[in-house]
């Protein structure tokens, strides 16, 4: 059983070199009544929290993202399937999405939010990855708890081409809104104007001053923020947001990687022009998951809601793909394929 071990704890940018592999032996029986499950992994998601999890152990993060232990393998969203099973609602064949460990076969004791059967097989599996997994549901509830969104309103998404925002930006126009996005790249930039939708979109690594970018794109003002990446992005917007605007913290992926964290400079915007700035949790929606499926398989039947997936093919491709993520080589949500049965 092939495993993506971490070497020791990150500092700074994460590293192909941080990560290794070993293999152990898998037993492949499992005790009947030990609500245990043997699973093949099938697909892998490579996620910005994972870096999180990579650091020293710290108390503020524990309870959302345990450390992954140096010499152990690491862990996180994966699509698997069924061998042995010892639970009374998993059988063999069955698939699930859910936390497991980057190997390629996992022992798991799945638990409610945790782990999700997968009833609906008519989608490429790959997309309970992404979509039809845990970066869907934050780009849902992310947008439509969140945001208080309503038609006709500006909303602006960073790290839009990636796997939560190049869904914020498609339900954002399906509700009636004026959209906008930003990446890193031309090729992603082209992608958000020609794929998902976005009435404008603009590459931030190439303005000078990020307000004024802002500026040409709202001439009239930011009403929602869906923020994925922090820093001087977040005090850019913060000029450029509308009285009674929201701001939805998703992630800060900027930020990720720093010692100390940049300051922000223009937070007496939220006081004068009554901002609410919000962060959230996907994991405090899940209870929400069978209602997003309902809205969301019709779309992508439909055709009204497209998915754009990088994956990287084999497990031995997993640590230069996570680590890809820090640097924006993803071109949409990042999956890593172990088998695709
Ligand atoms: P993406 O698929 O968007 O991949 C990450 C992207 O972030 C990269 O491709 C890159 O795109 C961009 N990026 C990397 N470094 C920087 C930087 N320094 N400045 C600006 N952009 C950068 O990731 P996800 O869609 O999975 O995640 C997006 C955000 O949502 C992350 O911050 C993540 O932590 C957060 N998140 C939060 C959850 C929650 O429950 N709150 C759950 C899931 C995700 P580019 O080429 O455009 O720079």
């Amino acid at each position: 059983n092939k495993q993506v071990i971490l070497k020791d704890y990150v500092n700074g940018f994460p590293k192909e070199s941080n990560f290794d592999f070993k293999t152990n032996i898998v037993e492949f029986k499992v005790p009947g009544g030990s609500n245990s499950v043997l699973v093949k992994n099938l697909y892998l998601s490579c996620d910005p929290y994972m870096r999180m999890r990579m650091g020293k152990p710290d108390p503020s993060t524990a309870a959302l993202a345990q450390a992954y232990a140096p010499g152990q393998p690491i862990f996180g969203y994966g699509v698997s399937r069924v061998i042995e099973s010892g639970h009374p609602d998993y059988k063999k064949g069955d698939l699930l999405w859910g936390i497991v460990g980057w190997e390629e076969y996992s022992v798991i004791t799945p638990m409610t939010h945790m782990h999700f059967k997968i009833q609906h097989t008519d989608v490429p599996l790959s997309y309970y990855a992404g979509l039809l997994g845990m970066p869907g549901m934050t780009a849902y509830a992310g947008f439509y708890e969140v945001c208080s969104p309503k038609k006709g309103e500006t909303v602006y998404v960073s790290a839009a081409s990636g796997a939560v925002g190049q869904l914020v930006g498609q339900f954002a126009k399906m509700m009636g809104c004026y959209v906008v996005g930003s990446a890193g790249t031309k090729e992603k930039v082209d992608l958000l104007k020609t794929k998902f939708g976005f009435d404008d979109a603009f590459n931030y690594k190439e303005e000078q001053d990020l307000s004024a970018a802002l500026k040409r794109c709202f001439p009239k003002g930011i009403d929602i923020y869906f923020e994925n990446v922090g820093g001087k992005m977040l005090d850019a917007v913060l000029l450029n947001m509308n009285p009674l605007g929201r701001i939805a913290v998703c992630g800060m992926i900027s930020q990720y990687n720093l010692e100390n964290q940049e300051g922000v400079h223009n937070l007496s915007n939220i006081i004068y022009k009554r901002i609410r700035i919000q962060g959230f949790v996907v994991l405090d929606f899940y209870d929400k998951y069978s209602n997003f499926l309902e809205f969301v398989l019709p779309c992508i039947k439909e055709g009204k809601i497209t998915y754009v997936e990088d994956v990287a093919d084999g497990l031995e491709k997993g640590p230069e793909a996570l680590v890809g993520l820090f640097h924006g080589k993803n071109v949409g949500k990042q999956v890593v394929v172990i088998a695709r049965e």
